[in-house]
């Protein structure tokens, strides 16, 4: 929508005013509003508090108490400056419920402008009594209170008592009553008083004639508030309570409506998607099982079953395989695969990176030599008649396993005959990412996603979709320890002894530094400048490698077949070999810049080493700070005012922390619950990398009751109305429409 139709909008409409003109914005500061994302009167109802301040318990000014922190509300009566020897007094008489008290400032003139006799105002301080019988505050804190319009020019009568505005409570009364003073994401050039006042006043008429989309039965069973009522409150709530059912109204909204569309696509796919049974016999278990060269885990086998069962069903299977680093799902995913070619269709195993591509194509190539399994392979820098051999091949059924990356592996490729899909390491997989592939028959195929991250339920549920689960806790036995240790530059050399010590016994190792494109790109040590330093210091004797996602693919797979094949000792490298890449003989990690990671992603980074007979060592450094930098007070760059000193001391501290508590578990679940607990859902489990929408105030995290009750009362709405057809669940099908209709395809409801 262009600004232009905005303007020329249906005037008759007040909720879609040009915020142009609403009193108090006007040409020049509607660009500030522009900036923010509002253009009309009602996106400023839904232009949500970041934060609230909290005022404390207002003191009358008789019940003042001598040298206590207080604070009274009231309006500006007089104000003057004065000129002494030693700089301008500014004087403020509030009047607060007809009695009056003074505020006073020295050498703070510039306040002189924001001052207004009748504006409202809070003062907080310590005041003293005065000898002329009034009380003082000097330096105060101020807030002014953001009144509708039409009120302060009342005052003067407001304060005789004669008049009292009549549609809302009274002045006295509201600012009483205020405990929490809202605080909204601001631009430059626009204050908070200015966009308090400008919302309070739209806050008057306009929420009453918002449209109420839940029917009114659904909402009280529900106890959610009116819209009226909740855009009210949210912004200027008269307690905590009042802020919070306000909130949960709009979070419950958002939420539900997700779910529904949610529901609406999975009744879609329930009708529209076949998928082929592929059963197991006894014949068919014990054939793949020959192959598998050691004893599957409890764990193992029991995902197995769960899959199995799935795969032997008409509709498609969608599950989700969660399992620790190392945990054995390659395995797993093998099993169905066989299950699938047994059945006689085809399955493609996908990875999210060319190299684990490759890795996945070497392993399971072995797996499968002594069965008839034929393997596709399908990478980046095939050449052209090679690719188009190995298309044929699986147009024909020739190849009944097709291994490579997501990106290659598309809908331009003819199967013969897919049944099964499995993806590896994908925590990008979103509701949308079934992909539309050209399955050669008239099903849909299976799924089976893998990841060694856990996802909370939470998250399961509303970013993928509603997957099934399956988990995998434990490792397989024999597998060895790693220890892990946080360590500083005094203990570099140690580390470092150590290191070369087990290069020479044969071992190799990684060096793990974050990304080479970060921004603050000084600050951290780039792989490059590691390689140089180590193979002219700590490492020289040693051969050593760069890895990082700007080589293209052919160089990281030379880079990794030489390491794989002993021909380089140690790799330094970013986060890129984080996933699943297994090189048995690696036993050893360093980690720079450790506090950049997650922990999650510390985790899956350390799975990489004690794969094998040996085992596994990590340390981890965190970023030194420069101490003369800390102690000079404010940095060059930010010029940012004293704080940073505590703050960034404090920041290190709980680096600190979390790096001790990932040195000290081993179990990734704990450390990705912890994860989720210190950094929330984050770029992970960020909506948009799934597909769908941010949340404009929902946080799956914190809402997760909400989510799970709001998930409830939709399944319910659907199963009595599936299309939403109902009248009154028109507004609500209209709204899932435009905000999830084209993003989940839900094509024609109803
Ligand atoms: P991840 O779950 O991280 O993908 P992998 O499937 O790569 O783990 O398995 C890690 C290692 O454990 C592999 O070398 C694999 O061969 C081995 N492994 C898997 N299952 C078992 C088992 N039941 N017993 C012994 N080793 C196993
Ligand atoms: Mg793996």
């Amino acid at each position: 929508m262009t600004l232009e139709s905005i303007n020329n909008q249906d005037a008759c409409d007040p909720l879609k005013t040009s915020i142009v003109r609403i009193p108090g914005i006007g040409s020049q500061r509607a660009q500030l509003f522009y900036r923010l994302g509002i253009y009309r009167a009602f996106d400023l109802l839904f232009f949500f508090p970041r934060d609230y301040q909290e005022i404390q318990r207002k003191s009358n000014i008789h019940d003042l108490v001598e040298n206590e922190l207080q604070t009274v509300a009231g309006v500006i009566e007089h104000y003057q400056t004065r000129r002494t020897r030693r700089g301008s007094v500014l004087s403020l008489e509030i009047n607060s419920r007809g009695e009056t008290m003074e505020a006073v400032w020295f050498n703070q003139a510039f306040l002189l402008k924001q001052f207004r006799v009748g504006r409202a105002i809070l003062v907080t301080g310590k005041p003293q009594w005065k000898e002329n019988g009034y009380w003082q505050m000097v330096h105060p804190r101020l807030t002014f209170l953001p009144e509708p319009d039409g009120e302060a020019d009342l005052s003067e009568t407001d304060r005789d008592g004669s008049s009292v505005a009549e549609t809302e409570p009274s002045r006295d009364s509201f600012f009483d009553e205020l405990s929490l003073l809202p605080i909204y994401p601001l631009t430059e050039g626009l204050t908070q008083y200015q966009i308090q006042k400008i919302i309070r006043n739209q806050l008057k008429k306009l929420p009453d004639l918002l449209p109420e989309v839940f029917p009114e039965n659904f909402r009280q069973k529900h106890h959610l508030l009116t819209v009226a009522e909740a855009v009210r409150k949210i912004h200027f709530p008269q307690s905590m309570e009042e802020m919070l059912s306000a909130r949960k109204r709009f979070v419950y909204q958002e939420l539900f409506l997700l779910q529904l569309a949610l529901g609406i696509r999975r009744q879609q796919h329930r009708i529209n998607m076949q998928a082929p049974v592929l059963e197991r016999t006894a014949r068919i278990n014990s054939r793949i099982r020959r192959l598998i060269p050691f004893e599957l885990t409890d764990s193992q086998n029991q995902v197995i079953e769960e899959i199995s069962n799935d795969m032997a069903k008409p509709v498609p299977m969608n599950r989700l395989l969660q399992g620790d680093v190392g945990s054995g799902k390659t395995i797993v995913a093998v099993y169905a695969i066989l299950q699938a070619v047994a059945n006689d269709y085809q399955a493609v195993f996908m990875a999210p990176t060319e190299i684990l591509a490759r890795q996945h194509y070497q392993t399971l190539s072995n797996l499968l030599k002594q069965s008839q399994v034929q393997i596709a392979p399908l990478f980046g820098g095939q050449k052209p008649n090679e690719r188009s051999e190995i298309l044929e091949k699986i147009r024909s059924g020739e190849c009944q396993l097709i291994v490579g990356t997501q990106a290659i592996i598309c809908n331009t490729i003819d199967f013969h005959k897919l049944g099964l899909v499995v993806i590896d390491e994908q925590h990008k997989f979103g509701v949308r990412q079934r992909a539309s592939l050209k399955t050669g028959t008239r099903f849909d195929p299976h799924y089976l996603v893998m990841t060694a991250t856990p996802i909370p339920r939470s998250i399961t549920m509303t970013l993928f979709g509603d997957l099934d689960v399956s988990l995998m806790r434990g490792l397989p036995p024999g597998r060895q320890h790693i220890s892990t240790t946080v360590a500083d530059s005094s203990r570099r050399g140690q580390w470092w002894d150590f290191f070369r010590k087990k290069l020479q016994q044969g071992r190799q190792g990684y060096v793990v530094v974050p990304r080479v494109d970060e921004m603050e790109q000084e600050e951290l040590l780039s792989v490059r400048k590691v390689y140089d330093e180590l193979s002219q210091g700590e490492l020289k004797n040693f051969k050593l490698a760069i890895l990082h996602g700007r080589l293209s693919n052919e160089e990281k797979e030379n880079v990794m077949e030489d390491f794989r094949n002993k021909k380089t000792d140690v790799l330094i490298s970013t986060s890129v070999i984080e996933v699943g890449i297994d090189v048995p003989n690696a036993t050893l990690m360093t980690i720079e810049n450790a506090e950049r990671f997650g922990l999650a992603q510390l985790h899956q980074l350390r799975g990489r080493i004690g794969r094998g007979n040996y085992p596994g060592f990590c340390c981890v450094f965190p970023t030194e700070v420069d101490e003369t930098s800390v102690k000079n007070g404010p940095g060059k760059k930010t010029g940012q005012e004293q704080p940073q000193d505590s703050g960034s001391e404090l920041r290190q501290e709980k680096n600190r922390e979390r790096l001790e508590f990932f040195a000290q578990t081993s179990d990734g679940f704990l450390l990705a619950e912890k994860d989720l607990e210190l950094r929330g859902p984050g770029e992970l489990f960020g909506t948009q990398q799934h597909g769908i929408p941010p949340f404009r105030i929902a946080d799956l995290i914190r809402d997760r009751d909400l989510l799970i009750q709001a998930k409830k009362a939709a399944d319910e709405m659907l199963a009595a109305d599936p299309g939403l057809n109902r009248d009154e669940h028109s507004k609500l099908r209209k709204q899932v429409l435009n905000r999830y209709g084209s993003v989940l395809e839900l094509g024609d409801v109803g």
